[in-house]
């Protein structure tokens, strides 16, 4: 794989067909990838940034965006960039940070195909893609052997929980992978789910290439929560810090829930949910966790903790369809 430039100039910023950040010179970074045509026949482009040191180190990849209604995750990559502009790197940071267009452009987690045979579907299932696939998998096929795949030593991907719903700063990591789970702890987050993955995800699909990689939750869906934004940021950059493409000093590790386990409380029946509890809270089995009140506000139903565990999730979007989300347990 090399870096192959396109004649074409968009915005001031050069279109790229694939990438190996090894042909750049050192310096800043910021093409116009090329990954696929919509049904009109006209070209989408990704904006990635690349951030090259004068010498040599890793290389690491961040992704945000792959669920379009996850701005933390997106304003995570964007910050990440602005703080590396002017910064002395040994080896190269590669930032993609809006991979899923149509979602994005619908404020929607699912990726939208004008194949009136593909329902709106969930990227995060379907990675490395396929060639010879359906739109979605097509453009994960490009993103990945064109972009990803080459450019990348180590990998962090950036999420929210899906709208109407909200994590604290929260890593899935693979603790099988010492790199893995040494990048989690390092993000200092508020918990971590040793998450085997799940085939398809984009990051059971880098380890499964030897590519350590962890998933950032930051926050709830689509609304900005800059605390969280700040934190993931700094706890990116301990990462870079840690395997010395930045030279600052690594900050203490500090302990948090590392839990194995989740549980999850959903919707027994339609209506408007109410927690009883707050993030991160402690809970034991049988306590109340939420109360379910139907469309005339009559109190319909009570949701209790089924084991003992720590609130990881919970709705903020009152209204509830059956079977969705009300509370979520780590332990
Ligand atoms: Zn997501």
């Amino acid at each position: 794989m090399a870096t192959q430039f396109l004649d074409d100039v968009i915005q001031s910023h050069r279109v790229i067909h694939s990438l190996d950040v090894t042909d750049l010179a050192a310096g800043e970074h910021k093409f116009w990838f090329r990954i696929a045509t919509n049904a009109l026949s006209q070209w989408q482009y990704l904006p990635v940034l690349v951030f090259k040191g004068e010498q040599p180190g890793k290389k690491v990849m961040i992704t945000a965006g792959i669920h379009g209604d996850e701005y933390n995750g997106v304003l995570a990559a964007q910050q990440t960039a602005r703080s590396l502009i002017g910064q002395s790197l040994a080896g190269t940071v590669t930032i993609v940070p809006t991979v899923n267009l149509t979602g994005m452009l619908n404020h929607s987690r699912d990726f939208f195909s004008t194949d009136p045979d593909c329902s709106p579907a969930n990227l995060n299932r379907f990675f490395p893609g396929d060639a010879n696939g359906n739109e979605g998998q097509r453009y994960l096929h490009a993103l990945w052997h064109n972009l990803l795949q080459p450019n990348a030593d180590f990998a962090i991907d950036l999420h929210t929980q899906t709208s109407g719903t909200v994590y604290p700063l929260y890593v899935f990591a693979d603790f099988r992978l010492e790199s893995a789970l040494r990048m989690a702890r390092l993000i200092n987050p508020d918990a971590i789910l040793n998450d085997a993955g799940d085939p398809g995800v984009l990051e059971t699909v880098w380890n499964a290439n030897g590519i350590p990689s962890i998933t950032i939750e930051v926050g709830m869906g689509r609304y900005t929560e800059q605390e969280l934004i700040n934190r993931t940021v700094n706890g990116i950059k301990n990462i870079l810090n840690d395997e010395q493409i930045l030279s600052g000093k690594v900050d203490t590790i500090i302990p948090c829930i590392e839990g194995s386990d989740i549980v999850s409380i959903r919707a027994e029946l339609g209506g408007f949910v109410l927690p009883q509890v707050t993030m991160m809270d402690t809970v034991e089995e049988g306590d109340l966790v939420a109360i379910q009140y139907d469309s005339f506000g009559d109190e319909i139903h009570r949701y209790t903790a089924p084991t003992n565990g720590t609130v990881l999730s919970h709705n903020i979007e009152s209204i509830r369809a059956p079977g969705s989300l009300v509370v979520r347990l780590i332990k």
